[in-house]
């Protein structure tokens, strides 16, 4: 029997750093499919086109072909076959991935690439929509959130670490932004399912959210901690 695990929650909650070490230590498969509306973000930015040109972004969704690979452990995406990973994780294109991620067309055309991954495989997938819409009958389903403050020092943190230029001010006015795009928008908005696990980790370190998370699927599972 398949066992599926969903994880969904705002923008800097440390999702996909604990979905890492979550699955590596389970053995399940990660989708990231953050990375996927990331990709298609970039792909339009890269052409030029603004996140308010519907009509353009509908057309080059037809033509982008967003795929994902695995290498040395970790999920990459590839646009027209191009591993865009380096290049996703900016503020700039986390803007407009959240701009455009409203729009119906792009969710079309990551649905069907999502859907066919979880039918082939046994996932543990993270996003915003995932319990309540791409696996409704996940196993087990956890909310991820913190305060938008602690969420903020968390990029803050990761920025410096890379040498790069950050005002953490701006990063949780971006923040907040984003939770409400993606809170407030007509299809899939991002909201706890009714039967996700809330995990609030504005106190917990990583080690503990993932012991949190494993014990739960376990729990699940009826696998014995003994
Ligand atoms: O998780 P991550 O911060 O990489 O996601 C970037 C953006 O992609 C989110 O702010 C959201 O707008 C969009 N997204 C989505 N549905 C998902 C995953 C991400 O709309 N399942």
């Amino acid at each position: 029997m398949g066992f599926n695990i969903a994880i969904d929650g705002p923008a800097g909650a440390g999702k996909s750093t604990i979905a890492r070490k979550i699955a590596a230590e389970l053995s399940f498969i990660y989708v990231d499919t953050g990375a996927m509306y990331r990709a298609i973000a970039y792909g339009l930015i890269q052409q030029g086109i603004g996140a308010e040109e519907q009509e353009k972004i509908a057309a080059a969704c037809e033509s982008i072909d967003v795929k994902i690979a695995y290498q040395d452990g970790g999920q990459i995406v590839l646009l027209n076959g191009e591993n865009v990973n380096p290049f996703i994780r900016t503020e700039e294109v986390s803007r407009m991935t959240s701009s455009i991620s409203v729009y119906p067309v792009v969710r079309a055309k990551l649905l069907e690439l999502q859907r066919t991954l979880v039918a082939e495989n046994d996932v543990l997938m993270d996003g915003r929509d995932i319990g309540t819409c791409i696996l409704p009958n996940a196993e087990l389903k956890v909310y991820l959130t913190a305060s938008s403050k602690v969420r903020a020092k968390r990029r803050y943190l990761e920025y410096v670490e890379k040498g790069q230029a950050a005002n953490l001010e701006e990063i949780e006015q971006d923040i907040i932004e984003r939770d409400y795009r993606d809170m407030h928008r007509e299809v899939a908005p991002l909201k706890q399912a009714e039967d996700a696990v809330v995990v609030d980790s504005s106190d917990m370190t990583i080690e503990e959210v993932v012991a949190c998370v494993v014990a739960l699927t376990k729990e699940r599972m009826g696998v014995s901690e003994a």
